[in-house]
C-alpha cells in the first residue's frame, strides 16, 4: 500500500473538505427537474454515468427487464341514494362527492407543473371497478384489523379507508384483502405530522411549514415483508428472456389508490354517525387522529347500503428496462469490495428528499473520492458505487442486482452502504447491521454539526441510536438475502420540522430549498459523514468491524425473545403510548401477537407448561451466544493489536515483517467479512423463503419496522413450540458454526 500518494489522514480530510452545498444544491436542480419513474428516467441513468465519470470513476449501466404498473384511468367518489330510505325501487344515486384526484399547482413551486409530472397512484395497485359502503380502519394494522373483527364490524365486502402510517402500505392492504374486503383508499391524517400543522397554527406550504392539504402519498403495494423484487422473477435476476413466475398472490388483487387529506374529509364525515366511533375502541384508535377540527368524528362504518364509494382504478401492466448505473474504483485487495448505494427513481418529477438528496450526496462523494484519485491515492478495497432504479416499485434493481451478483457478493464483498433519503430535516438517523456499529460513531463524531459549530454530528443531532435493520430500501438484498452487513443513514424530519411531504409533488426543490435544508449545509454535511464512513471500511488495513457489538446484540436479541414470551404468560398491564417510539408502536400494533385466537390459546393450560418448557429452551442461545461472545472479544483484540502494529513503521529492509503482518491481517479480515454470512439459512424463513437471515427480517407485518430473529418469534406467536425448537436449533447451529470459524 506504500505507493499511495495520499494517506488515510489526507484521504479523510480530503473527504471533509471536498463536498460543497453550492453543488450539491446544482445536483438537485438537475436531478428534481426530470422524469423519474422506473422505465422512464433512461437519461438520468445517462446523465449519472456521465458525472461519475467526468469525477473520475469508470461507469456503466446495467439493466433489467422488470414487470410494474403505470397508471392509466382512475376515479373515486361518494354516492348516495336519493329518495326515502325505505323506498327500494329509487335507483337514483347522486354523486355527493368526486375526488379530484390531482395535487394542487402552486405558482411558487414549479415542480407542481412539470409536464412529467405523475397521476397519483399505487405501484402494483390491482385494476378493478367497485362500489361499496366504507369502513374506516385507522392505521390498518394487524391489530387494527383485530379490534375490528373483536367488534364485529363488518369488513368482507367493503372498502376501506385507512391513514397512513407507522407499517408498510402494501400489508395495509394484504390484510384487508385476507378478509375480503373490496378496496383500499389510503390518506395522510395531518395528526400524523407531529407539532407542525395547520390546526396548530401553522400555514400549509408554500406560505408555511405544515402539510399542503392536497398532498398524497403514492407508493408501492407490494408485500415487501413476503420478497422485494421483481415479483416475476423471485430468488434470480429479470434477464431478457428468462423464464418469469405467475404473479398470483404476490401483488395485490384488490384496488387501491391514495388520496389527500383534503379530499379524504368528505368520505370520512359521510362516516359521521355510522358505527362505533373510534374513540369507543382503544386509545390506539385515536392515537394523532387531526381531522376533527375539519368536522370528522372518526367513526367506523360501515356507512349505510345507500352511501357508497366507488373506486375506479385502472392500471397498465409491463415488462419494462430497467436501468442501473454502476461505477467502480479498483482497490490493490481483489476479494474486499465495499458497495455504496443510493436509488435514482423517485414517484414524481421533483423527489428533493426521495430520492435526490441521497442523489446528490452520493455525487458530492463520489467527486470527493475522484479528488483523491487525482492526486495519486491507491484505495486498498474496491469500492463499487450504485445509482439503483425501480426502487418505489419494491427495491427492484438492487434486488436484481444482488440476485445477478451473489456469488461474487457472497465471496467479496465486505459491507453494503445505503442512503435513501438523505436529508428531509436535521435528526442524524441510523439503523445498521450490529457488525457496523462502531464506525458510525466514529463517522459522526468527526463531522461538524451546522447549527452547533464546534460540535459534531454525534453530540448534537443524533440520539446515538442504531436501529436494526428493517426493509423499505436497497439495503435489503445485501442484509437478509446475500448477508452482508449493511447500513442505512439520513436526516431525518422531527417533530417541530416542517412537515415533509413524502412520495408527493411537495418533495421538490423549493420545498427543500425554502423549508428542508435552506443552503444545503445538511446536504453538505451528510456528504462528510457518508464519505468517512465509505473511507474507514476502504482504507484501513485492518477491517473497521466489531464483532463483539454482534454477539453483544445477539445476546440482547436472545433477551428480548424472553421478554416476549414472559409477556404471553403475562399479558401486559396498560402501556403508556406516550413513552413508545413510532418503531416500537409499530413493532406493537403490527403484531399478530395478541390477536383473539392466541390469547386464548396462552391462557390454556397446556399451552403455559408448553411456554415455560419452552424457555429453557432459550438458555442454549444464551449458552452459545456466550461462546461466540468470548471468540468475537479475542478476534477483537487480536484485531486492534494488529491495528498497532500496521501503525508502526516498518523499514523495508524488514519485509519479511511486513509480510508476516499482512497476512495476519488478511486471516483477521477475512473472519470479519465472513461472520454475517453464517447466519443464512439457505430454506429461508417460514412462508417467505426467499428472507434467508435467520437474525434479521422486515417485520411480518410491519415491513419497515425490523423483527429480530424472526423464524422464532413467529413461531412464538403462532404459539407452535414444535417449530419455535426447530428455529432455535437452527439458529444455535448459525451461531454454532461463527464462533467455530471465529
Ligand atoms: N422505499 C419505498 C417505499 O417505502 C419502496 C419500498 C418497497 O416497496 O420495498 O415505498
Ligand atoms: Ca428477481
Ligand atoms: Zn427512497
Ligand atoms: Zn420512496
Amino acid at each position: 500500500h506504500g505507493r499511495s500518494k495520499v494517506d488515510y489522514e489526507e484521504l479523510r480530510q480530503l473527504l471533509l473538505d471536498t463536498p460543497d452545498s453550492k453543488k450539491a444544491e446544482e445536483w438537485q436542480r438537475y436531478y428534481t427537474a426530470g422524469p423519474h419513474l422506473a422505465g422512464k428516467n433512461y437519461s438520468q441513468a445517462l446523465w449519472t454515468k456521465e458525472k461519475w465519470e467526468e469525477f473520475g470513476v469508470k461507469s456503466h449501466i446495467v439493466d433489467y427487464e422488470v414487470y410494474i404498473n403505470y397508471p392509466i384511468e382512475h376515479r373515486l367518489a361518494l354516492l348516495e341514494k336519493e329518495g326515502k330510505k325505505d323506498d327500494s325501487t329509487s335507483d337514483n344515486w347522486k354523486v355527493s362527492f368526486e375526488a379530484t384526484l390531482e395535487e394542487d399547482i402552486l405558482d411558487e413551486d414549479p415542480s407542481t407543473s412539470l409536464p412529467e409530472r405523475v397521476p397519483v397512484f399505487h405501484g402494483y395497485s390491482a385494476s378493478g371497478n367497485v362500489t361499496a359502503p366504507v369502513v374506516y380502519v385507522n392505521y390498518g394494522t394487524y391489530q387494527d384489523f383485530d379490534d375490528l373483527l373483536k367488534a364485529n364490524v363488518s369488513l368482507s365486502g367493503k372498502i376501506a379507508i385507512a391513514r397512513y402510517g407507522l407499517i408498510f402500505r402494501g400489508l395495509k392492504l394484504k390484510r384487508a384483502q385476507e378478509l375480503g374486503m373490496v378496496g383500499v383508499i389510503l390518506y395522510s391524517d395531518p395528526g400524523d405530522d407531529g407539532e407542525m400543522t395547520e390546526e396548530k397554527g401553522h400555514a400549509p406550504y408554500p406560505e408555511g411549514p405544515a402539510r399542503q392539504p392536497s398532498s398524497v402519498q403514492r407508493g408501492s403495494m407490494q408485500f415487501l415483508s413476503i420478497a422485494p423484487g421483481d415479483p416475476t422473477t423471485p430468488g434470480y435476476p429479470s434477464k431478457p428472456g428468462v423464464p418469469r413466475a405467475p404473479v398470483d398472490g404476490a401483488i395485490p388483487s384488490i384496488p387501491s389508490i391514495p388520496i389527500s387529506y383534503a379530499e379524504a374529509v368528505p368520505i370520512l364525515k359521510a362516516l359521521n354517525g355510522h358505527g362505533p366511533k373510534a374513540s369507543d375502541f382503544n386509545k390506539w384508535w385515536t392515537r394523532r387522529t387531526g381531522l376533527g377540527y375539519k368536522g370528522v368524528d372518526y367513526n367506523i362504518g360501515p356507512t349505510p347500503d345507500d352511501v357508497v364509494v366507488n373506486l375506479y382504478n385502472q392500471q397498465e401492466y409491463v415488462t419494462t428496462p430497467l436501468w442501473n448505473v454502476i461505477g467502480v474504483i479498483n482497490g490493490t485487495i481483489p476479494d474486499e469490495v465495499i458497495v455504496v448505494g443510493n436509488h435514482r427513481d423517485a414517484w414524481i418529477a421533483g423527489g428533493a428528499g426521495d430520492p435526490n438528496s441521497g442523489s446528490a450526496v452520493l455525487n458530492e462523494v463520489i467527486r470527493s473520492f475522484g479528488e483523491a484519485l487525482r492526486l495519486g491515492w491507491k484505495p486498498l478495497r474496491t469500492i463499487v458505487f450504485a445509482s439503483w432504479d425501480g426502487e418505489e416499485y419494491g427495491l427492484l434493481g438492487s434486488t436484481e442486482w444482488v440476485e445477478e451478483y451473489l456469488p461474487w457478493l457472497s465471496h467479496a464483498n465486505v459491507a453494503y452502504l445505503n442512503i435513501d433519503v438523505g436529508v428531509r430535516g436535521k435528526v442524524f438517523s441510523a439503523s445498521a447491521a450490529p457488525l457496523l456499529n462502531s464506525i458510525i460513531y466514529a463517522a459522526t463524531a468527526a463531522v461538524e454539526s451546522p447549527d452547533h459549530p464546534g460540535h459534531s454530528i454525534l453530540e448534537k443531532n443524533w440520539d446515538k441510536k442504531i436501529s436494526t435493520m428493517g426493509s423499505g430500501s436497497d439495503f435489503t438484498a445485501f442484509q437478509d438475502f446475500a448477508g452482508i452487513p449493511s447500513l442505512d443513514v439520513g436526516f431525518n424530519a422531527g417533530e417541530d420540522d416542517p412537515v415533509y411531504h413524502y412520495h408527493s409533488n411537495y418533495d421538490s426543490f423549493y420545498w427543500m430549498k425554502t423549508y428542508g435544508d435552506p443552503g444545503f449545509v445538511y446536504h453538505r454535511t451528510m456528504a462528510q459523514i457518508f464519505g468517512l464512513l465509505i473511507a474507514e471500511l476502504v482504507d484501513l488495513p485492518v477491517l473497521a468491524f466489531s464483532a463483539e457489538s454482534y454477539a453483544t446484540a445477539l445476546d440482547k436479541y436472545v433477551s428480548q425473545v424472553e421478554d416476549k414470551l414472559d409477556s404471553a404468560l403475562h399479558p401486559p398491564k396498560e402501556i403508556n403510548i406516550s413513552a413508545l417510539t413510532e418503531q416500537e408502536i409499530s413493532n406493537l400494533r403490527g403484531n399478530h401477537f395478541n390477536s383473539t385466537a392466541n390469547a386464548v390459546a396462552s391462557s390454556t393450560s397446556s399451552n403455559k407448561k408448553a411456554a415455560l418448557a419452552f424457555r429453557d429452551s432459550l438458555k442454549r442461545l444464551h449458552d452459545s451466544v456466550g461462546k461466540l461472545t468470548e471468540k468475537a472479544a479475542r478476534l477483537d483484540a487480536e484485531a486492534e493489536d494488529l491495528r498497532s502494529q500496521a501503525r508502526e513503521h516498518i523499514p523495508w529492509y524488514h519485509w519479511h515483517q511486513k509480510l508476516k503482518l499482512w497476512f495476519q491481517i488478511r486471516k483477521v479480515n477475512t473472519k470479519y467479512k465472513y461472520i454475517e454470512r453464517n447466519f443464512l439459512f439457505s430454506e429461508g424463513l417460514d412462508g417467505r423463503p426467499w428472507f434467508k437471515h435467520v437474525v434479521f427480517a422486515p417485520g411480518l407485518w410491519t415491513g419497515y419496522s425490523g423483527a429480530v430473529f424472526p423464524g422464532l418469534v413467529e413461531s412464538i406467536d403462532a404459539r407452535d413450540w414444535t417449530n419455535a425448537e426447530r428455529w432455535v436449533d437452527i439458529i444455535d447451529a448459525c451461531v454454532g458454526n461463527a464462533a467455530r470459524k471465529l
